[in-house]
């Protein structure tokens, strides 16, 4: 199949090695809180196929505070507060990966369960741990079966839905697709609720601002926490780390074996991807703190220069060095990089040449106050 003419066919084993399916908590879980048994044996039937043909799949499961839920008989589905949301999740996750142990078991495959917060891959080392930890199990044959560790994640530190959690961790898995099951079938121009002229975007080229702006916030199911917009954030992060992202209707039994057939849905091209370093950065969803640049040192920036001190013009944030910085520019927030002083030193430095910061920190300056190795812009 050419890729060109079928773009579902970049997700199919021939093309893509390693996927990552998300499975969004309306496909796994019915409005009655049920989990949905014959679906869910018919997804795994298409998981062991794949495995068949040659691909490996990490598998990105929502579900934990929707079954959780109806077990504690929790309102709101369990998301009425932060602390129902960390309680059902704990009773649910359990049900989950019991769930996924016994399909995958049944079907011959090995099941692994891989809790991940925020902070294990907004953390340079722990992301590559979790890299490591994911090549390992792949390389043994296990299915891995992701989701967010609910229960102990806050709400400042918190994925908050699967979406982008899966476009993470496609990077930490080294993936080369991610498809988004979930009970829409692909973007619309519009909200298809609201106007009967919308229709299905099947390709996207590049995420513009008119492609951004095509989303319209929360969950059509009200039972995950995902919506358009996060889908499109994921596609965003996918894709700056070289990876495409579909979304695609899951309802329907064999959803996986559908899709790569040819069915429907949008497919989000990944720009070429840019150093593995770089992308995990870019990708990144927290900074401690900024750095206001003056026109001279942006523009020395955008050819390729590393951030000198003496280009600096303002320190705001409590961030240590090799924590991740925002960039700020005369016309604000250009891209981040890693910084190469902690806060206070870089404070006392900045807006200082060579000489003048031996002076001020009583001992010779870094080569920079960001490496050009260590920044993206955007
Ligand atoms: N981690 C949540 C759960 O397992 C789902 C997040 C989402 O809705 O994307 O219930």
């Amino acid at each position: 199949m050419d890729a060109a003419l079928n773009p579902e066919a970049r997700f199919a084993p021939a093309a893509c090695a390693r996927l990552v399916v998300k499975i969004g908590s309306s496909l796994l879980v019915d409005g009655a809180g049920q989990v949905r048994r014959d679906w869910l044996a018919s997804v795994v039937a298409d998981v062991a196929a794949a495995r068949a043909a040659g691909q490996e799949i990490v598998i990105v499961s929502s579900g934990a505070i929707a079954l959780g839920a109806r077990r504690l008989g929790l309102e709101k589905g369990g998301r009425a507060s932060l602390e129902d949301a960390q309680a059902a999740a704990a009773v649910g996750q359990v049900a989950l990966s019991a769930l996924w142990e016994s399909l995958l078991g049944a079907a011959g495959l090995t099941c692994a369960q891989v809790l991940l917060t925020l902070g294990d891959l907004e953390d340079r080392r722990r992301y590559l741990n979790v890299a490591a930890t994911l090549g390992r199990l792949l390389s043994l044959g296990a299915v891995p079966v992701l989701n967010e560790h609910d229960t102990v994640a806050t709400s400042e530190i918190r994925f908050g839905d699967n979406d982008r959690l899966a476009a993470r961790a496609a990077q930490a898995a080294g993936a080369s697709g991610v498809l988004l099951l979930s009970d829409v079938d692909g973007l619309y121009t519009a909200n298809p609720a609201n106007d009967p002229q919308a229709s299905r975007v099947p390709l996207v080229k590049a995420l513009t601002p008119e492609i951004m702006a095509m989303a319209s916030g929360a969950s059509a199911s009200g039972m995950g926490s995902g919506g358009m917009a996060s889908k499109l954030l994921a596609a965003q992060i996918a894709g700056t780390a070289g990876i495409p992202l579909a979304i695609s209707d899951g309802r329907a039994l064999h959803p996986l074996k559908q899709f790569m057939g040819g069915g429907h849905g949008t497919v989000f091209l990944a720009p070429r991807g840019t150093r593995a370093k770089k992308a995990w950065l870019a990708g990144r969803m927290t900074v401690a703190g900024t750095l206001t640049i003056d026109a001279g040192a942006e523009t020395a920036l955008r050819r390729g220069a590393s951030l000198l001190a003496a280009g600096v013009r303002g320190v705001e944030g409590r961030f240590k060095r090799g924590d991740v910085v925002a960039l700020h520019g005369p016309d604000g927030n250009i891209g981040r990089g890693l910084a190469g002083y902690d806060a206070d030193d870089a404070r006392r430095i900045m807006g200082l040449r060579g000489e003048a910061q031996t002076a001020v920190l009583g001992h010779a300056p870094r080569a920079a106050m960001v490496h050009a190795d260590h920044l993206v812009l955007t």
